[in-house]
């Protein structure tokens, strides 16, 4: 079934409904989240409201953490510290509690997907697999033969071979039988790669690949300057960083 893999939404609702109705129209079937689902953004409620009718299997991001429970937002810089906050205050009794009840890693099929916000190993660390060249370690520490990930909010798809060493492929792969593979779905509501557009990764049987989507920037900036969220956080969504 061809399978829409969502990652950071960070409460950024234009860029999660363009996303999904980009997935629908291309006849996914199925969709998966890895985490993030608030910080930065402006509307928490609408982005974990609409995340959970979609009944897809979800995994907890630091910033959902963080939301929930207010624990290492001393790790973050003052400015997702201060949405951090707001978005724990704004969030509603029920997202609060979707959230909290989020696990670090699902296993989805017959040994098939492993689902982690950050790495396979320490999950709960919060590590950063930022490229397609530091996957090839991470393959010891999961059984799957496709580990999906977000977290770091640069799309890539790597390749590991018998070899043990990572292939990156550029914006999509075609599975070999005897390789494994880390994907990284880059960031649906605030991508770092230099290209704003919202990413996500299409999969099925054969292969995955890497989408792009256009959103209404300027209407969620627009929100952020009403909510009085910082700055440089509504200018970052124009540039893709
Ligand atoms: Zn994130």
């Amino acid at each position: 079934m061809l399978t829409a893999v969502l990652s950071d939404i960070h409460s950024n609702l234009e860029a999660l409904q363009s996303v999904l109705e980009d997935a629908r129209r291309r006849k996914a079937g199925r969709f998966l989240f890895l985490g993030d689902a608030v910080g930065y953004g402006p509307n928490p409620n609408e982005c974990v409201r609409l995340l959970s009718q979609l009944s897809a299997p979800m995994v907890m991001g630091n910033h959902d953490a963080a939301a929930v429970s207010m624990l290492d937002i001393d790790r973050f810089n003052r400015h997702a510290r201060a949405v951090a906050i707001w978005t724990h205050e704004t969030l509603s009794a029920e997202n609060l509690s979707i959230l909290a009840g989020l696990p670090l890693t699902a296993h989805i099929g017959d040994n098939e997907l492993l689902l982690v916000h950050a790495t396979p190993y320490e999950p709960e660390a919060w590590h950063y697999l930022g490229n397609a060249k530091s996957a090839s370690a991470a393959v010891e520490y999961y059984t799957e033969r496709i580990c999906l990930i977000g977290h770091s909010h640069t799309p890539f798809l790597a390749e590991i071979g018998q070899s043990g060493r990572a292939v990156s492929h550029e914006n999509s792969v075609i599975f070999k039988p005897d390789s494994r593979y880390v994907l990284n779905a880059g960031s649906v509501g605030q991508p770092r790669d230099g290209d704003p557009r919202a990413s996500y990764i299409l999969i099925d049987q054969e292969g995955a690949s890497i989408v792009r989507v256009d959103y209404d920037i300027r209407e969620t900036q627009r929100k952020m300057y009403g909510y009085e969220l910082p700055e440089p956080l509504i200018r970052r969504l124009a540039l893709g960083y």
